[in-house]
């Protein structure tokens, strides 16, 4: 994946966050939920714990003593997916929802946009 790596002042804030419940809208697993493991704002891409896995073919490396990194073969792991492709699902009505930005006590917090719910998401800042 040739992906160009931007943002590199890092002022791109990313809606979903690490523990995030997200549903992935693109690529292998599309449809499926996942909770994020990690976000990668300078590539606006998040690891989804689990999902959209790549096998890697490797071969042995090393020489002599090899550690299991090193060894000949076969390695699953998830790929990164771009922020684009992934919508939060919202703890309180348990859908995938857009994520509104709003102020509450002096501190910008993430909240459901979906009609009829509203509800905060979380309290951590979003400076
Ligand atoms: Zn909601």
């Amino acid at each position: 994946m040739a992906a160009k790596k931007r943002h590199l002042g890092g002022e791109f804030k990313p809606h979903v966050r690490s523990g995030d419940e997200v549903l992935i809208l693109a690529g292998k697993d599309v449809g499926e939920r996942g909770r994020v493991a990690k976000v990668m704002p300078q590539w606006e891409r998040a690891i989804v714990e689990g999902r959209n896995i790549v096998i890697r073919h490797q071969k042995a490396r090393g020489g002599q003593q090899v550690t299991a990194e090193q060894r000949a073969g076969r390695i699953s792991k998830p790929a990164p997916i771009h922020v684009s492709n992934l919508m939060v699902i919202c703890p309180s009505c348990n859908q995938p929802t857009r994520i509104g930005h709003q102020r509450q006590e002096g501190k910008w917090v993430r909240f459901c946009k979906r009609e009829g719910c509203g509800e905060i998401i979380d309290r951590r800042e979003t400076t």
